[in-house]
């Protein structure tokens, strides 16, 4: 049986960075960037921070730009005592469709654990919207062997309540934590093989066709410089681009390069 083509998603994560006016900015010349071809082959998403959303939101529904609206974090309950936190329904009426949940950033600066990863991937799909799932080892974990091990632990932690549907329908960030803002990626063959590692989880748990739907990105200092050959990859559906994704032009690029 010939495998179900996926189509890539290159997603823009602006981090804390970007103040609703400069949103605006960096999506206008991001749009302008993009060739008309683009967005037939390849998703792409942006991550302002949740001040930018509005605004964001607003710019893309009026120019009809082809960009989706994503978000970097949410809550798992829908109202309540949670003094700061946003919900996935406040998030679902602005647009946004996809979600980024368990960034390493999350997980160690903010003591995020799987179980609020599973309960966040669980309460983003009732909203009807999407997960960007982020998993990722430590150079400790790598430099012992437990890459795969580490991975393959917190996807299944965030994922074991999850049917078939929403597995096929999930998109997994492959994001070694060493990677992540330091300029260092992991070789192309090193990505590939655990995104292989990632799917084949899937494959086993939840079946052939969750598990040859599945989008998974790679995720770790992708600039245009090195995506194309990480792109390439068989079981690489994609980018998770955090500092260049602040360059529209650097943006546009990867989202070039993601169509080849
Ligand atoms: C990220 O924020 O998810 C990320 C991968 O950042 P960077 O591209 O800057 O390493």
């Amino acid at each position: 049986m010939a495998e179900p083509r996926r189509k890539p998603l290159v997603s823009g994560n602006w981090k804390m960075h970007m103040t609703h006016l400069e949103a605006i900015n960096l999506i206008q010349k991001l749009s302008y960037s993009l060739e008309a071809a683009d967005p037939s082959y390849v998703d792409l998403s942006v991550h302002p921070p949740f001040t930018a959303l509005r605004s964001v939101q607003t710019v893309l529904d009026a120019d009809d730009m082809p960009m989706s609206l994503g978000a970097q974090n949410v809550h798992w309950e829908d109202k309540g005592a949670f003094t700061g936190e946003i919900s996935p329904t406040m998030l679902a009426k602005l647009n946004v469709s996809y979600v980024i949940v368990g960034h390493s950033e999350r997980r160690q600066l903010f003591g995020e654990t799987d179980e609020m990863v599973a309960k966040k991937v669980a309460a983003v799909f009732a909203a009807r919207m999407t997960p960007i799932m982020c998993v990722g080892e430590t150079l400790d974990e790598r430099e012992a062997g437990a890459t795969e091990e580490r991975v393959v632990g917190q996807l299944r932690a965030g994922t074991a309540a999850l049917n078939p549907e929403q597995m096929a329908a999930l998109v997994v960030a492959y994001e070694p934590i060493w990677a992540i803002g330091t300029g260092r990626n992991a070789t192309p063959d090193d990505a590939q093989a655990v995104c292989n590692a990632l799917r084949a989880a899937v494959l086993a748990d939840h079946g052939e066709a969750a598990g040859a739907r599945l989008r998974i990105q790679y995720g770790g200092s992708v600039k245009a410089a090195n995506a194309a050959e990480l792109l390439a990859q068989p079981d690489i559906d994609g980018a998770l681009v955090g500092g260049a994704s602040l360059d529209p032009g650097e943006l546009a690029q990867i989202v070039h390069l993601a169509r080849n």
